[in-house]
């Protein structure tokens, strides 16, 4: 008979916190995930934020990731009634009002629409997407080096500006430049072209679906499996000490380092402590939501059937406006990421309506209002959106932190992944999960492999606490 009241408890409900829990129920333990929100999800939760009827991501909307990732694969979600829905269009990158560069499923119609760039198009992005399950497990664990690691890392390891001299087509090189874009890091360092080869790689290999209902979906295809195993769940208590947990073999947190400090920062060592006290967040988001009574009118009809747009202008303007906000300015034009899942999804709005969301990159902590801002760039690439508004739900970065205490500073990184981050994640170590207590595990996005609705971290946390406690 165990003298523990359970096998686990998971500090935190996202991706991460929710694979780990439910790894380890599978395993056969008793875990109890304690959330500080009043809803389970973290990044995957789903709200109607705007209107009654219309259903917004608060967080992550598109899922590249999470169709790659060794850990949701293992999970088989679609058991518990999750599905997908895409576009044969993931990404269109708009340049300037009518012109984009369109990234779609198929890699040789992507390819043709890149000029002079549609041999080196497909043969790179062309051969890696077809390794997507590689690629999916070489991202996913990358302290165990595969070949399509390193020919990932041969590629885009460079600053992107070198990268871009191979390109020469302004549509193919704003589309790789936005890409790169997604990882909010100052695309002019080393590594910073990795995640936007990745990304789109797996644009042509899985898609960017997004999930039907809601990236909800995903949390609530999580906690269904967690509950069929006797894993509990309890929301609305934010955990600030280790010491009032109900005792567990293994307590894994799924928080920001800050967190994982406060709780359990007495039983790490100083250098370790030293470790998540010096992690550096990286640029912040400001995220609208909006309630439209049609789809948004593109000036360019390309990205009507687009699941997600870049408004970004050419590679130079993404890399000027990626350079300022990690230097802690406002550019003029901020690079804005949209999400149009109710495109494939219309379970997202009412009848003939339309559920629209997005985010400005903006520097960490901004606490200026930028939604005019943003929707007059819109304006300028889609002439007639804003008669279209209905309602609309802006959060800038301290509204971002204070629905979810991982977001720190606005930043939905976990820790800003540049080339140190992404390989010392909190610290050097091959189980960058395991802290030195041996019962407690970080398994959230500030550990490997980073960022993104992937379960990595909670995933191989859980391993390592079955290795070692099981
Ligand atoms: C606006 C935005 C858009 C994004 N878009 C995408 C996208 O399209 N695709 C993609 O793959 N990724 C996207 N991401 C990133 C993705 O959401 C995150 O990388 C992912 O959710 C991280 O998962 P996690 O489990 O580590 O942490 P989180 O999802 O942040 O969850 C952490 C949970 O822990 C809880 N918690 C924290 N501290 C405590 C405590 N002390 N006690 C109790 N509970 C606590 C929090 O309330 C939260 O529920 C986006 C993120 C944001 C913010």
């Amino acid at each position: 008979m165990s003298s523990f009241d359970v096998d686990a408890v998971i500090v935190g409900s996202g991706p991460n916190g929710l694979v780990a829990a439910v790894t380890l129920a599978e395993a056969g333990w008793r875990v109890v995930v304690v959330e500080a929100q009043e809803t389970a999800g973290g990044g995957l939760r789903s709200a109607e934020t705007t209107l009654p009827g219309f259903r917004h991501d608060l967080c992550a909307s598109n899922h590249p990731m999470a169709m790659a990732s060794p850990a949701f694969r293992a999970l088989r979600l679609e058991d518990e009634g999750l599905t997908f829905a895409q576009s044969d269009v993931p990404l269109g990158h708009a340049i300037r009002p009518g012109e984009s560069g369109i990234l779609r499923r198929d890699v040789d119609e992507t390819a043709s629409g890149f000029g002079d760039d549609e041999r080196l198009w497909r043969s790179v992005m062309g051969t890696f997407g077809a390794r997507w399950r590689q690629l999916g497990r070489a991202i996913g664990d990358p302290l165990r080096p595969t070949p399509d690691l390193i020919a990932l890392g041969a590629t885009s390891v460079w600053p992107l500006p070198w990268i871009l001299r191979a390109l020469r087509d302004e549509r193919s090189r704003g589309v790789l430049a936005g890409l790169a874009a997604h990882s909010i890091v100052d695309l002019r360092r080393p590594a910073a072209a990795l995640v936007g080869v990745a990304l789109g790689a797996l644009a042509h290999g899985v898609g960017w679906p997004a999930a039907v209902g809601g990236t909800q979906s995903i949390a609530d295809a999580l906690l269904a499996r967690l509950a069929s195993l006797g894993g509990e769940l309890v929301t609305g208590t934010r955990v600030t000490s280790i010491d009032d947990l109900p005792s567990a073999r293994a307590v894994l947190l799924d928080t920001s380092p800050r967190d994982a400090l406060r709780i359990a920062g007495h039983r790490f060592t100083p250098s370790y402590a030293n470790a998540l006290h010096r992690m550096r967040y990286g640029a912040a988001v400001y995220k609208v939501d909006w309630a439209l009574d049609a789809p948004v009118p593109w000036a360019d009809p390309a990205l009507t059937e687009a699941g997600f747009i870049h408004l970004g202008g050419t590679a130079e303007q993404v890399i000027r406006a990626e350079r300022d906000v990690t230097a802690g300015q406002m550019p003029d034009e901020p690079f804005l990421l949209l999400s149009q899942a109710s495109t494939v999804d219309p379970s997202r709005a009412p009848a003939g309506k339309y559920a629209f969301s997005g985010y400005a990159h903006v520097p960490f902590g901004y606490d200026g209002d930028l939604t005019d801002t943003i929707e007059r760039r819109i304006e300028a690439f889609a002439p007639g959106f804003r008669e279209r508004i209905l309602a609309r739900h802006a959060s800038g970065p301290a509204e971002l932190e204070a629905h979810n205490a991982n977001l720190i500073g606005g930043a939905i990184d976990g820790g800003v992944p540049d080339l140190r981050q992404l390989i010392a994640r909190p610290r050097l170590s091959l189980t960058p999960q395991a802290t030195p207590d041996p019962r407690i595990f970080l398994c959230s996005a500030s550990t490997v492999p980073g960022p993104g609705v992937h379960g990595m971290p909670g995933r191989l946390a859980a391993q390592a606490a079955l290795r070692r406690l099981g």
